[in-house]
């Protein structure tokens, strides 16, 4: 049975020519046959053949749409291009991985028609994924918890469904610095969550390095949350007044006492410690002022060199 709405289905991809295929297969396989669909792959720039299996992928199936990037913008500003062309009733987004699996994808459409208008998922941690990864996501969570204002669980991915409300409001967003974790659970809405647990990765390895896990938390903390400067404050102070002390302490000695002539490792400790403190306040500073610099350009957040979808 028809229901007259369709779901468009967002998937970013870099580098994932060896599973691409079988992705498309079995994500198809768990798109409910009550609706329509339209599958968009964003091509990030990959330097294998991902976008050629696209493309064959496309001339059979009309369904299917691609956007293909210039060059690699990373993941979330793949996950823009698509919320940006989705024409669905919904959006749902996924990893190319096999690592969220489609199969969870009908039970966020239960909740759609249900009435949620945001589902989000949250990953509930297994053997698949590696202790290193565990813990380095794990301390992430905490620390944006902590530091910024939203309410953003542990483990949450960027496997979601969005109502075509949201995604109208979302596409009105004009940062650079994106990062869907935070905005989405920011936008209000009617909003539930799903747990699932992550598959093994189907082929391929992961395309998240190190550097750009760094990056992408840099990016999370800095774009919801003032707070490590207002630390940098707090912190700036405290020592402040200690120094102040110390000084006094300094005089004192020097006035009033003889034991004025040693203090070559108390002057060197002091020197570096508040040296090092000097540093780093003024790297978190640097770290607003780029952002800024870079935000104020309103460059786009990712150029098309080719795609189907008309414009
Ligand atoms: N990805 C992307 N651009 C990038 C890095 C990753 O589009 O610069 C895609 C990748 O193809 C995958 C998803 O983002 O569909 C998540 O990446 P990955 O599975 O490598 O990350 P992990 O699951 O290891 O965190
Ligand atoms: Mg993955």
């Amino acid at each position: 049975m028809e229901s007259g709405k369709k779901i468009s289905v967002i998937v970013p991809c870099f580098n994932e020519e060896e599973g691409l295929a079988t992705f498309n297969q079995t994500l198809i396989q768990f798109i409910p046959k009550s609706y329509a669909y339209e599958i968009i792959y964003i091509n990030d720039g990959s330097k294998d053949n991902t976008f050629q299996v696209i493309l064959s992928l496309a001339q059979d199936n009309p369904n299917i749409r691609y956007i293909s990037f210039s060059r690699n913008f990373g993941h979330q500003n793949a996950l823009k291009a698509g919320y940006d062309f989705a024409t669905g009733d919904c959006a749902i987004s996924l990893d190319a991985d096999l690592q969220h699996p489609p199969a969870v994808i009908p039970e966020l459409i239960r909740k759609w028609e249900e009435g949620f208008e945001i589902v989000n998922t949250i990953r509930n941690d297994h053997q698949s994924i590696s202790y290193a990864k565990k813990m380095s996501s794990g301390l992430f969570y905490k620390l944006m918890k902590s530091l910024s204002d939203v309410n953003i669980e542990n483990g949450m991915a960027d496997f979601r469904l969005i109502d075509k409300k949201v995604l109208k409001q979302l596409k009105l967003f004009p940062e650079n610095f994106l990062f869907f974790r935070g905005i989405i659970p920011w936008m209000g809405f009617k909003q539930t969550t799903v747990t699932f647990v992550a598959n093994e990765r189907f082929a391929g390895t992961t395309k998240y390095t190190f550097r750009k896990m760094l990056k992408f938390a840099s990016t999370g903390l800095t774009a919801f949350s003032v707070k490590p400067l207002r630390i940098s404050i707090y912190l700036g102070s405290v020592i402040a007044v200690l120094s102040f002390s110390y000084g006094l302490y300094a005089v004192y000695t020097h006035l009033f006492t003889d034991r004025a002539v040693t203090g070559w490792t108390s002057m060197i400790i002091s020197v570096l410690f508040i040296g090092g403190i000097n540093l780093l306040m003024l790297g978190i500073i640097g770290e607003y002022l780029g952002k800024l610099f870079i935000e104020n350009k309103r460059r786009p957040n990712y150029l098309i060199s080719e795609t189907n979808i008309k414009v």
